[in-house]
């Protein structure tokens, strides 16, 4: 958490006639807007403005949440995300370490003169004027709460803020199973229920809104999975063409590399997907234990993320990634 002094500073940032944006990382997950629009909320409890800006767009099983369309999408708003961020006095930086990792409004938000406060779950954040990391917590959403605990304003939580939050943690924790939820975890989202959070309401709305294109995809991916290196690591991948032909829509792969994992045997499962319009291979890494793939996606894949589930991207065709990959891990013993 903020030091005690950070606290009080932060504080007075917090007021109605700050221009205070919010912001979170590219391809943007559960957990990012989650904490992003749940944070907004907080502040809209507190009689504070505030305007949520994503570099891209966020699929549309997230876009149910409680004023997720008022989001400033950078890659469609250029102008507008580029001013407010100009104009801003705060920016909250979430679910995100690195300013790269904020996409086309990394730069603006690395060059603005705004105080940037940083609530984040990944490995090795850069410098922030306010930071609050901690790779142990298994969601930014259980860290905003934590936030509004350390501000001492638990009881402005209202059914907005805890639908938001209660996303974030679900998907993040893989819906509660991921290792570094905890009982604290529970308690919060307990308390997330008791202030309106419908659990049967949120996952429905966030799994049970699938495409057809997503499940043809999946299909063909599940087909075709190859597990190396002793049964060890599982082994996914889609190209350009197939995501053409079955019709791909943003967020339609959300969550395949999962698959991988739920294999009896296997320690880490990889999805390569080369990018819709840009020439490179879009890679998931998730692993159990201490199977760590953030050093694997950071040294051989231009990365990072935590250590059961990173990303990265390779600039080789697809099969040559793949046999990269496998001779990268061939000599690893999982
Ligand atoms: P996903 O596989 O869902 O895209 O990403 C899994 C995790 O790895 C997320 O926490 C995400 O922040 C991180 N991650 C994904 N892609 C990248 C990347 O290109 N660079 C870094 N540093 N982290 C990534
Ligand atoms: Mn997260």
């Amino acid at each position: 958490m903020f030091s005690d002094s950070e606290l009080s500073s932060i504080k007075q940032l917090l007021s109605p006639d700050k221009n205070i944006v919010i912001t979170t990382h590219h391809n943007p997950d559960g957990d990012a807007i989650g904490s992003s629009l749940g944070l907004k909320h907080f502040l809209a409890a507190k009689g504070i403005d505030a305007t949520v800006i994503t570099p891209n767009d966020f699929p549309k099983f997230l876009k149910w949440m409680p004023e997720a369309k008022k989001t400033i999408i950078g890659e469609y708003k250029r102008k507008q995300a580029g001013e407010a961020i100009y104009n801003a006095d705060v920016i909250f930086c979430l679910d995100y370490n690195a300013t790269v990792r904020a996409g086309i409004i990394g730069d603006w938000i690395y060059k603005s003169r705004a105080k940037k406060i940083l609530i984040d779950h990944h490995q090795m954040p850069e410098q922030f004027d306010f930071v609050y990391s901690d790779t142990n917590v298994p969601a930014t959403c259980q860290m905003v709460y934590h936030f509004i605990q350390a501000l001492e304003e638990e009881d402005l939580v209202n059914q907005d803020i805890a639908e938001c939050l209660y996303t974030g943690i679900m998907t993040d924790t893989g819906g509660f199973r991921f290792r570094s939820t905890s009982a604290t975890t529970h308690r919060i989202v307990a308390n997330l229920i008791e202030k309106g959070a419908d659990p049967a309401k949120i996952s429905s709305n966030t799994w049970d809104n699938n495409t057809i294109s997503r499940l043809n995809l999946l299909s063909l991916v599940l087909s075709r999975i190859e597990v190396v290196n002793n049964g060890k690591v599982a082994i996914m991948w889609l190209k350009r063409e197939e995501l053409k032909a079955l019709g791909f829509e943003k967020g339609d792969t959300e969550g395949f590399v999962n698959y991988g994992l739920s294999i009896s045997g296997t320690r880490m499962s990889v999805f390569f997907m080369e990018d819709l319009y840009e020439d490179f291979i879009k890679i998931s890494f998730r692993s159990k234990d201490d199977v760590d793939t953030n050093q694997l996606a950071r040294k051989h894949f231009n990365g990072g993320g935590h250590i059961n589930a990173s990303g990265g991207k390779y600039f080789k065709s697809i099969e040559d990634t793949i046999e990269d990959f496998k001779n990268i891990i061939e000599k690893e013993d999982f």
